[in-house]
């Protein structure tokens, strides 16, 4: 498959050739047709796919081949809504590259920074605006940008934009934007809160979805353990004390899961640390620094945190939690097993993540190894002491156990029993 029998038209074509791009990568090859049909697009891919591209290759196209000679001040027709401003840079940049040819100009507005030199630009008029949430509504509310214009709306990296906690920002820009518009929304992830927002912003989209290479999967040794969600931490740390492992990313699905196992891992005498969006810069930089030094051997990370993560030489990849998202699995294991390094990918599967377990021997077209034999096959949490067989007279009320529920912050949590091994 080549960029021109996608449909890319010439003044495109020659900027990606001077770029050296010969042919599309699988997101572009997925993506760029159903754009050109004028399509609402849900995008599960990561950075690094060539996800830029996908988007902004049609959408220069688009504007291109919709030009009219207008007097006048250039009106914003095209924006792109991305969490950081190194990605805002990096996507005005690739508009730029990509356009050369076209005449399309596009500008780049984020925060920190004084608003003067950015509100100059906009008052002379672009076509394309890359913006990062909280600088544009400031200026949007201040007059200085109108979305009444747009027709292509492109909301990137959501799952980190929702992190970052920009759900309110995000849900005040859609609200400016014209109903008739052609609109994209890309995630690496797709958590419930993720597919309700796209729900929100898109029509009746196409969706395409890309993983990294799956042969990533054939490589690594993949093993499932099936243990109780009580059982996780205690066989985690049966593992570490008895296996060869030496960096080890652990992944949680929560920030708070990560937090939990860090703890728990410390009072096993594990060096661990945790890296997820609520950590700031410098705490995640060192915590990553430690890891690479081998000073501590467990990371946990949450999968938005971990895309971070520049590691190479990862003995095991963790799955504490199930992803709910397959792709999400393979992300994950491929980040151990490179440069021909052997990796191992060890599974936790409680009874609930069954269901995703079933969706990833899909995806990867395998079936993972099962570990039938380990201590805590059938692990059960400590009995609550109203159920312990105490002697009556002799037991211990336990916090918040009355009627009224108590609210108690050391309340014991109820737990269905550990469900048993086997599938
Ligand atoms: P992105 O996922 O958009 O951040 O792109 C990742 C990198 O891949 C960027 O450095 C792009 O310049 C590059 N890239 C994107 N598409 C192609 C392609 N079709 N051929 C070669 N390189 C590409």
């Amino acid at each position: 498959m080549t960029f021109l029998q996608l449909g890319v038209i010439d003044p495109i074509l020659k900027a990606l050739d001077s770029e050296g791009y010969t042919h599309p990568t699988p997101i572009q090859e997925q993506s760029i047709p159903i754009l050109l049909r004028g399509k609402d697009l849900l995008g599960c891919a990561q950075t690094g796919t060539g996800k830029t591209a996908a988007f902004a290759l049609p959408i220069l196209q688009l504007l291109y081949q919709k030009q009219t000679q207008a007097k006048g001040k250039r009106k914003i027709k095209a924006l792109i809504v991305t969490p950081t401003r190194e990605l805002a840079i990096q996507i005005g940049e690739s508009f730029s590259v990509y356009g050369k040819h076209t005449g399309i100009r596009n500008t780049v507005i984020f925060g920190g920074v004084k608003q003067g030199a950015q509100t100059k630009i906009l008052n002379r008029g672009v076509d394309v605006l890359v913006a990062t949430p909280g600088r544009l509504l400031d200026l949007m509310q201040q007059g200085f940008i109108s979305l009444a214009d747009v027709k292509y709306s492109v909301l990137d990296e959501a799952d980190r934009m929702l992190d970052m906690g920009f759900i309110h920002d995000i849900k005040k820009i859609i609200a400016k934007l014209p109903a008739q518009r052609q609109s994209l929304f890309f995630s690496a992830t797709m958590p419930p809160d993720i597919v309700a927002l796209s729900r929100k912003i898109l029509g009746n989209p196409e969706k395409v979805s890309v993983t990294p290479d799956q042969t990533t999967a054939e490589k690594v040794e993949q093993v499932v353990y099936f243990v109780s969600k009580p059982g996780k931490t205690k066989l985690l740390i049966h593992l570490l004390n008895t296996q060869a492992m030496n960096s080890v990313l652990v992944f949680s699905r929560t920030k708070h899961g990560a937090n939990k196992i860090v703890k728990l891992l410390g009072r096993a005498k594990i060096a661990a640390e945790a890296i997820h969006s609520n950590k700031s810069q410098g705490a995640r930089q060192r915590a990553l620094g430690n890891f690479k030094s081998g000073e501590t051997k467990v990371l946990v990370a949450t999968d938005i945190a971990a895309r971070g993560i520049d590691v190479d030489d990862l003995s095991h990849v963790v799955n504490y939690d199930l992803p709910n998202i397959s792709e999400t699995y393979v992300h994950r294991i491929g980040r151990t097993g490179r440069a021909g390094a052997s990796g191992i990918a060890i599974s936790f599967c409680d009874d609930e993540e069954k269901a995703y377990l079933r969706d990833i021997e899909k995806l990867i077209k395998q079936k993972i190894k099962i570990i039938a034999e380990h201590p805590f096959v059938n692990y059960k949490p400590e009995v609550p002491a109203k159920d312990a067989a105490v002697p009556y007279g002799l037991r211990k009320k336990a916090p918040g156990s009355g009627r009224s529920g108590g609210g108690g912050g050391g309340r014991p949590r109820r737990h269905r029993s550990a469900p048993r091994a086997g599938r």
